[in-house]
C-alpha cells in the first residue's frame, strides 16, 4: 500500500496506514489536537487530513509533536521529512 503524505511548508508527512491499522493510541490525533492546528482527523480507522492538500501546507503549525507522539505512544506509522535534510 502506497504511504498516505502530504505537504507542510518545510517538509512531508508520511504515514503508513498499515502500521496504523495496528495502532491502539491515535497519539498522532492527540498529539495534533494539544499541539497543532487540528489538521488530522481519524477517519475509516485512519488519521488522514481534516481539509485539503493545498490548506494542510498553511494550516499545519509545524510542531511535529504528531511525529514525536507517534513514534513515541504510538505504533511509528508517521514520519515527517523535513527539505532542509533531504538532498
Ligand atoms: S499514532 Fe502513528 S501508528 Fe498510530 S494512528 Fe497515528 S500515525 Fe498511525
Amino acid at each position: 500500500m502506497k504511504p498516505y503524505t502530504f505537504r507542510f511548508r518545510t517538509g512531508e508527512i508520511i504515514i503508513d496506514h498499515l502500521k496504523c491499522a495496528k495502532c491502539n493510541s491515535y497519539a498522532c490525533i492527540k498529539a495534533d489536537s494539544l499541539f497543532g492546528t487540528g489538521v488530522l482527523r481519524i477517519q475509516d480507522a485512519k488519521p488522514t487530513l481534516t481539509t485539503n492538500l493545498e490548506d494542510a501546507q498553511r494550516l499545519c503549525n509545524e510542531c511535529m509533536a504528531c511525529e514525536l507522539y507517534c513514534q513515541s505512544h504510538g505504533n511509528k506509522g508517521l514520519k515527517i521529512k523535513l527539505d532542509q535534510f533531504s538532498s
